[in-house]
């Protein structure tokens, strides 16, 4: 648990860009220690974008990445979500387009493709970044937050103005079992108002039913209806751990999202790298001193077995 981990072997799979709707060919490939999560662009002569706070650089509708050259990787939240949930330090991702493929719009097709994959401890000790101090961001009413704590846990919050979604609220431990479990399929959602809004704009070409939950002015539109009972919300909290991610370590800290988003979530993480008391690399066995060590074994209290199970569930809540 202390050592870096990458994958096994080179996995590869195929989908499409939810915006640009082109069809993109993507492959995960281990990694070396210390080498963090890098994007390779076959189709731009091989440049490279690495995964970190600095280089991101759109935030509007999903994270953006691009390196000096300019060459931009969009969509990498739910991909940096799966790594960091499964406890994966180093990998390159191949792609052959601007944008990493939005799959089932969740996190869970990339969870079963390092599953795949399989995952390998390297000789390197692991580097977690511990919150020391609270530090947050607002934005009208919106707030990212990180506090101490002695594990990684995520808070988040959302409402809309809407009959199907007003408030919801999950708080939890995330660890590999609840990321997978409980986090990891939720998709991502929108409005059907919106839907046709982007699309009018160029945008969310490869947008359907097949990649995201989209809300009719009275009902859900998706035919199996839910997966989680709180799927919204936790979709939120899947772009949070992935927008984390940028910062190339695991951390331990309670993050807090109160209606926050890709730019609220990167505004946070600029402001801790600019607060260096705020913060503090841990690694090697000093790591058992501040991470909570049942905090990998902690039971799962919810959802329930049947929940995690069961395909689709109606909106009932
Ligand atoms: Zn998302």
């Amino acid at each position: 648990m202390i050592f870096q981990r990458t994958l096994k072997n080179t996995i590869r799979c195929t989908g499409i860009g939810l915006h640009s709707g082109k069809k993109v060919y993507l492959s995960l490939r281990p990694a070396p220690a210390n080498t963090g999560i890098v994007f390779h662009r076959t189709d731009m002569k091989g440049a490279l974008v690495p995964a970190t706070v600095q280089t991101v650089v759109d935030t509007r509708l999903c994270s953006s990445i691009a390196n000096r050259e300019g060459v931009r990787v969009s969509t990498v939240e739910h991909l940096l979500a799966a790594f960091a949930g499964l406890g994966v330090n180093n990998a390159y991702v191949d792609l052959d387009g601007p944008e990493i493929p939005i799959m089932d719009g969740s996190a869970a097709p990339f969870v079963f493709l390092i599953q795949c994959a399989g995952v390998v401890q390297q000789k390197s000790y692991k580097r977690w970044l511990r919150i020391k101090k609270p530090i947050s961001v607002t934005q009208g009413n919106k707030k990212a937050s990180f506090e101490p704590c002695d594990r990684f846990r995520v808070s988040f919050l959302i409402d809309f103005d809407h009959p199907l979604l007003s408030e919801q609220g999950e708080e939890m431990d995330i660890t590999e079992t609840t990321f997978i479990k409980d986090i990891s399929r939720a998709r991502t959602f929108g409005f059907l108002k919106e839907v046709e809004q982007l699309r009018s704009n160029g945008l969310a070409r490869g947008g359907s039913l097949d990649n995201a939950i989209v809300m009719g002015d009275f009902r859900i539109l998706n035919e199996g209806g839910l997966r989680y009972e709180k799927e919204f919300v936790r979709h939120k909290m899947i772009d949070a751990i992935g927008d984390l991610y940028l910062l190339g370590h695991p951390i331990i800290g309670h993050f807090k999202g109160v209606r926050s988003g890709h730019a609220l979530n990167n505004m946070l993480l600029r402001k801790l790298m600019a607060h260096a008391n705020a913060w503090e690399f841990v690694e090697g066995e000093r790591v058992a001193q501040f991470l909570q060590p049942d905090a990998e074994r902690q039971p799962v209290e919810r959802p329930t077995p049947m929940e995690a199970l069961t395909p689709a569930m109606g909106l009932s809540a």
